[in-house]
């Protein structure tokens, strides 16, 4: 394969050239650079065009803040151990907190969720972030998501109080309702987030009021 010479932390290094990149007038590495932006959610082709053409404008050394910044989190940032949530410890700054009250679980699709609700600032417990929801179209089954580590933990870290908070979507709904089978039998109260939240909408745009509201409304899973 083709290679090409870079400069990376002082030292010239030589990587794989971008056989399937887009040819662009001012060379491959330009077309690849935009191929690249443009894989970034909400960054169309004119929108990775237009940061491409920055990122040739700007410093090495600016460019190299930005590619060091996106090293550095995908080196130092993980799950955390017990929720899943992101972390650079090994536990996350909630699961840390002593303050918080550990009976009571909140479970979220998304880190993104778990800082929405944060940010609301009434709910006082932990999270279980499960990594998406169930979407068999997606391919996505129980066990791509954390679905296992949530039992285990209701079952062993006395768990009383589970509170859905998955998004008010059909396969949201759905990842609820699998897992308050999989804790049918056991000794957990299981709530939802209260409908303020319009149907079909994602958590992560409602506004801080809307999920405040949601949090107090919560009711048990079981509707009977
Ligand atoms: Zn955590």
């Amino acid at each position: 394969m083709e290679t090409i010479e870079v400069v990376e932390a002082g030292e010239r290094i030589r990587m794989a050239r971008f056989d399937q990149a887009t040819s662009h007038p001012f060379g491959i590495s330009v077309g690849n650079l935009i191929d690249r932006l443009a894989t970034l959610p909400g960054i169309g082709r004119k929108s990775a065009e237009r940061l491409a053409n920055h990122l040739l404008a700007c410093s090495e050394s600016e460019a190299n803040q930005l590619a060091n910044a996106i090293r550095l989190v995908k080196s130092c940032v993980r799950p955390c151990s017990l929720c899943f949530n992101l972390a650079e410890q090994e536990f996350c700054d909630i699961c840390r907190d002593t303050r918080r009250e550990t009976q009571s679980v909140c479970v979220v699709e998304q880190p993104r969720d778990l800082l929405a609700l944060e940010a609301a600032g009434i709910f006082h417990g932990l999270y279980h972030v499960l990594g998406g929801r169930i979407s068999p179209l997606n391919g996505v089954g129980p066990d791509e998501l954390t679905i296992d580590a949530l039992v285990r933990r209701v079952r062993t870290k006395g768990v009383r109080e589970i509170l859905m908070a998955t998004n008010p979507t059909l396969e949201g709904d759905g990842t609820a309702l699998f897992i308050s089978n999989l804790l049918a039998n056991d000794k957990v109260k299981i709530t939802r987030l209260a409908r303020g939240i319009a149907t079909g909408s994602v958590l992560e745009f409602a506004n801080r009021e809307m999920l405040a509201d949601a949090i107090r409304g919560r009711q048990a899973f079981w509707l009977r």
